[in-house]
């Protein structure tokens, strides 16, 4: 059957259902390039308006994954079950909940990326221990898998290559905020990567991709829609960003109270999210554990220092201080009515946790650590963040960013629970 470009742009305008051997023909003829820049970007502006149902989305996603390699994880003497986040501020739970599942029995295949904007990336946290190797063949994911049982790497340039070319061209076209765009892309990475089960961690409020509960709902039932449909036993948990996870925003800052967790201590908020999805992947792949024993008896924290080993990095290394360290003290006394997790990510990007474009560094030692949590009760003067960075004009930068993250009043603020909702299907 032969098709047009141009008619098929028309249909998705008009609101029509695509039929799967259209959208198969266009996906694969613009990765050839014969479907031009010019007409994918009206297909993805007609998707952000009229959506595609679950058939179309699930032939969307099947092309994405069907354009590069899949990673074979069959044969492991472990089940695999994987854990994907949509990004929030202090959001180190994958250092954590990765060694942390493998010790409960389960391999964990983390294939991850950097951060960009506001929000950290995992390799980038990780990066800060010098020597650790992000890049690994396929070969060492499977054998670091049987052996120690958990992976933290970057994902290969060879899977779903499709969805790095939609992604260049939606963040340039405006298109990036459509569910099914975002669902069919963060799912053809998961599915190509060859997990049996996954648990979406989907952040809602300040500091989200998602702002509101509504779009968030949304975005999880399409993402368990279809990781189902793949065979990928999938399960969502909504969780809260208004606020960030823990005390520590930053790269060396964030690993070094990831290991707080994996010794047993560390913040509440950050320990009880990651039991709470180390209980979810355990029961997806029938194993029968305590997580919260595998971080209080030092199992947990043995498999970390096994999976940062093994990919040339030392566990024990002890990270600098940042050259400059100084306080942001609260303006008046009264009640923190408002921690900001867009403000604080904010601040510690322009320190330089972070990066604004994909092929700028980041520094390793730069972050915030965040001194209150919402609701306390401060004096004048007390400090309520402390701001890390490499040098004056950085440390400059992020004292710029900070109007708007606190608001101290004398009303208490509202409180949202961290775990907010499971999606299941
Ligand atoms: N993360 C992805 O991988 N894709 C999106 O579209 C959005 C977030």
């Amino acid at each position: 059957m032969s098709f047009n470009a141009v008619e098929i742009i028309g249909a998705k305008r008009d609101g029509k259902i695509l039929s799967g051997d259209a959208i198969t023909w266009m996906l694969n003829s613009y990765n050839e390039g014969v479907v031009a820049e010019e007409q994918m970007s009206a297909l993805l502006m007609a998707i952000f308006f009229n959506g595609l149902n679950s058939e179309e989305l699930n032939v969307w996603t099947d092309v994405m994954i069907n354009s590069g390699e899949r990673l074979s994880l069959s044969g492991l003497s472990r089940p695999t079950v994987d854990k994907h986040s949509t990004g929030g501020v202090g959001d180190k739970i994958s250092l954590i909940l990765a060694p942390l599942v493998a010790a409960c029995g389960a391999a964990v295949p983390q294939l991850s990326g950097r951060g960009l904007g506001h929000t950290g990336g995992t390799l980038d946290k990780l990066e800060a221990i010098p020597g650790w190797r992000a890049f690994l063949s396929n070969d060492e994911v499977r054998d670091q898998l049987e052996s120690v049982g958990a992976v933290i790497c970057a994902a290969g340039q060879g899977m779903a290559p499709i969805d790095r070319k939609l992604y260049s061209l939606r963040d340039v076209t405006s298109t990036v905020e459509s569910i099914p765009l975002i669902a069919s892309s963060i799912m053809s990475k998961k599915i190509a990567e060859g997990t049996e089960a996954l648990v979406l961690d989907v952040k809602v409020g300040r500091g989200a991709f998602m702002k509101d509960f509504d779009r968030a709902k949304k975005l999880a039932e399409t993402m368990v829609s279809i990781g189902t449909q793949h065979g990928v036993k999938t399960v969502a948990q909504l969780t809260n960003m208004n606020v960030p996870l823990g005390y520590a925003a930053g790269n060396a800052l964030e690993v070094i109270e990831s290991v707080d967790v994996l010794r047993g201590g560390g913040p509440q908020d950050v320990r009880d999210l990651t039991v709470a999805l180390a209980e979810i992947m355990l029961e997806l792949v029938g194993l029968k554990a305590n997580p919260a024993e595998m971080l209080d008896n030092g199992k947990a924290y043995e498999a970390y220092r096994q999976m940062i080993a093994a990919q040339g990095g030392d566990p024990d290394y002890e990270f600098p201080r940042a050259a400059k360290i100084e306080t942001y003290e609260a303006p008046r006394a009264g009640i923190v009515n408002k921690l900001d997790a867009l403000g604080v990510g904010v601040v510690a990007w322009r320190l330089g946790a972070g990066r604004a474009r994909k092929e700028d560094s980041v520094s390793a030692a730069a972050g915030v650590r965040v001194l209150v949590r919402e609701g306390d009760r401060v004096e004048k003067g007390q400090p309520l963040l402390e701001l890390h960075a490499d040098d004056d004009t950085h440390m400059q930068s992020g004292r710029d960013a900070l109007e708007g993250s606190f608001i101290i009043s004398d009303e208490a603020p509202e409180s949202t629970p961290l775990l907010i909702k499971q999606v299941r299907n």
